[in-house]
């Protein structure tokens, strides 16, 4: 639903004169203890992929604040399962959610955006490699750490101060600007199926606007993203021949029989990356598909040939090869290995989690130019394009809706690492920048009381 372009913002009210970037930038910046206290708060509500509700808990609390009531989107997997991007499911549905809260403006007249964000973190890896408890965030030298500080909760909280800074302002916009919370993006995406469907039925329905363009605050260092490479999950279980260690030989290890397989699919990982290999987005990366051997588990006792093995991989790969042509590589890479051992181990590969298609953005529409021009403004250069090795939710609205959607978010180090953190001066620039973007896009009416 793109309306036709407009360079200037559109006011609902004709006399309601535009906001100078300096006054923006002044409501934000003086929204930054905002920005450290709710961030904080939202670190402390731990949300692990699967177990988000002490965070979809804050964000209801949060966006009750700012006046916004938030819609529950459940996840039920049975309702998903035969579109094409649903991936296989890591745990139980659970009876949980995803939020949607919307901004209605009085006038209706402008355009809309709606700023989507994963409330789920990665597992944190030992609490005794932290500085201090990963759920226990502090700050120190402008950054704010803890888990899931960077990725991508610093973001979600750039939006909330963003809408909030016009309202300070005595303004709100003058288009529907919906805040979407969302479950499982680290392992699966449904959490965002889950609400792009529920989308497309209201549309259809006719009981929903649809949203103009999408914004995903994702921490990728204030750059818009222009393309997103593919991604599934992928279970090798191994089962050997398990025998005393004195009469070694007479057994069969599943153990070093995965090594084998982990020294093969890094060797279709190099093909993958050669140079005539890579679409022209992935040209310049040094190294853009990555082969994650993730997990590793086999083995009983130092003194027995084990039983089992079992890898658990991420695969990445470029957008112009299908997920399931994908797989079926991966899948006959595997096998291959195991062919050439010749040693009667039992393979079996299951799929759970990601089943992710990659894609490229088409950043030259008028939303994502005007994501592009509020950038300038807050920041004084030009925004940079970024092609990323990763997976973001942004397929699911470029797919299924066809909506102009980029990822563009805040500075963060040590995303799924230990001593996450994010810049607060960045997530400034952000919450800046998107309040200065929908100002632009969607205008301005005089804030509800
Ligand atoms: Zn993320």
């Amino acid at each position: 639903m793109q309306r036709p372009a407009g360079s200037a913002a559109i006011s609902a009210t004709p006399d309601l004169p535009a906001l100078t970037t300096d006054a923006i930038a002044a409501a934000v910046r003086a929204l930054e203890p905002y920005m450290v206290r709710t961030l904080s708060d939202f670190v402390a509500a731990p949300s692990p992929s699967g177990q988000e509700q002490p965070a979809v808990a804050f964000m209801e609390g949060a966006l009750r604040e700012l006046g916004l009531e938030s819609e529950r989107i459940y996840l039920r997997s049975e309702a998903l399962k035969d579109l094409p991007l649903f991936s296989p499911p890591c745990c139980p549905d659970g009876g949980r959610y995803n939020l949607l809260a919307t901004h209605r403006p009085a006038a209706r007249g402008g355009r809309s955006v709606l700023f989507n964000g994963h409330l789920d973190v990665v597992p944190t890896g030992p609490e005794s490699m932290w500085r201090q408890s990963p759920y226990a965030p502090f700050v120190e030298d402008g950054w704010l750490f803890g888990r899931g500080a960077g990725d991508m909760k610093a973001g979600i909280v750039c939006t909330l101060a963003a809408f909030k800074a016009l309202k300070d302002l005595g303004v709100q916009p003058a288009g529907a600007v919906g805040f979407n919370s969302v479950l499982e993006e680290e392992n699966t995406g449904n959490g965002a199926l889950a609400t792009v469907a529920a989308l497309r039925s209201a549309v259809g329905a006719g009981k929903l606007a649809s949203f103009d363009t999408v914004v995903i605050p994702e921490p990728f260092g204030e750059t818009m993203m222009s393309a997103q490479m593919g991604v599934f999950w992928m279970f090798v279980d191994l089962t050997g021949r398990p025998a005393h260690a004195a009469y070694m030989s007479s057994g069969v290890n599943p153990v070093e029989a995965a090594i084998e397989v982990i020294a093969d699919l890094r060797r279709l990982e190099a093909e993958w990356n050669l140079p005539q290999n890579r679409p022209a987005a992935y040209r310049d990366h040094a190294h853009p598909i990555n082969f994650n051997i993730g997990q590793i588990q086999g083995g009983e006792w130092n003194s027995s040939v084990p039983c089992t093995c079992t890898l658990g991989v991420r695969i990445g790969f470029f957008p112009s090869m299908d997920v399931n042509d994908a797989k079926a590589r991966v899948a006959d890479c595997v096998r291959a290995t195991l062919a050439r051992l010749a040693s009667n181990l039992q393979l079996d590969i299951r799929y759970e989690g990601f089943h992710a298609p990659g894609c490229e953005f088409d950043l030259e529409g008028d939303g994502m130019q005007a994501l592009a021009a509020a950038h300038r403004k807050a920041t004084g250069e030009p925004v940079r394009r970024e092609a990323s090795t990763a997976t973001t939710d942004a397929r699911h609205f470029r797919m299924m809706l066809e909506t102009p959607v980029t990822c563009y978010g805040p500075q963060a180090r040590n995303i799924h690492g230990i001593d996450e953190s994010v810049s607060i001066e960045s997530m400034v620039r952000v919450a800046t920048t998107l309040a200065q973007f929908m100002h632009d896009w969607c205008g301005i009416e005089p804030a509800a009381a």
